[in-house]
């Protein structure tokens, strides 16, 4: 039997998301001071800490309307791309979640690639562009592979924290296309992408989640 994650743990991994967030502002407005207009942090700090506001009533519902829920308050608390693009990812998540009382391995892998697939859309960006795509594409991929691999859960974990983490040290090197950064003349190069670090974060953390569940 593999792990299972239900909506209380998933509130717990919101709960942990926050803290490492809410850690990290001088350090991520930094970065989008540099190529963006420096507000990421805030906004991204907000959304997650009004679900961290909501975690008692977000535990009582089922997967679905969990995800649905987030998706909606990440829409509307956020502001700026990064709302509409945690917010679509969440709705789309959510789908994938009808009847589902818990997240298993394969369902984690399939909330993340409906999740990437719903912000490379709404984005209309592609990996490579320097956005948040860029940790979480290589992310579901190393996921999708470990799974096809038959790679066991404990492996995993590890392997897909370290895509994330590498994703996002990828943007670096990276010229925005998309967002803010693309306006720079440097188009962002020699830059950490803000969105990439805090979804590092957030894939980080989800995997110490699944880690205590094993
Ligand atoms: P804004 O750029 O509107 O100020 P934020 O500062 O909250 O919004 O978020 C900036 C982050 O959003 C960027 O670092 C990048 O990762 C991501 N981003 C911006 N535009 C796009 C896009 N079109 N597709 C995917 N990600 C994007
Ligand atoms: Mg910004």
């Amino acid at each position: 039997m593999g792990f299972e994650l239900t909506s209380k743990d998933y509130v717990e991994y919101l709960k942990k998301a926050y803290v490492k967030i809410h850690e990290n502002g001088d350090y991520i407005t930094s970065l989008d001071a540099a190529t963006g207009d420096g507000d990421h942090w805030a906004n991204i700090n907000s959304g997650f800490g009004k679900l961290n506001e909501m975690a008692d009533e977000l535990e009582k519902l089922n997967l679905f309307d969990l995800f649905k829920q987030i998706g909606k308050t990440m829409m509307s608390v956020i502001g700026g791309s990064s709302g509409v693009l945690y917010g679509s990812a969440y709705l789309a998540a959510a789908k994938t979640l009808k009847e589902k009382e818990t997240i298993d391995s394969p369902a984690l892998c399939g909330v993340l690639e409906a999740m990437l697939d719903a912000m490379m859309s709404r984005g209309n960006a592609k990996p490579g562009w320097k956005t948040m795509i860029d940790t979480l594409y290589p992310t579901v991929e190393c996921y999708k592979k470990c799974l096809a691999d038959g790679v066991s859960e404990a492996e995993t974990v590890e392997k897909v924290r370290q895509a994330a983490l590498d994703g996002a040290e990828s943007t670096k090197a990276m010229e925005a296309v998309r967002g803010r950064a693309s306006y720079q003349t440097d188009k962002g190069v020699g830059h950490l992408d803000p969105g990439a670090v805090t979804m590092s974060y957030q894939i980080e953390i989800l995997m110490d989640c699944v880690k205590e569940k094993l």
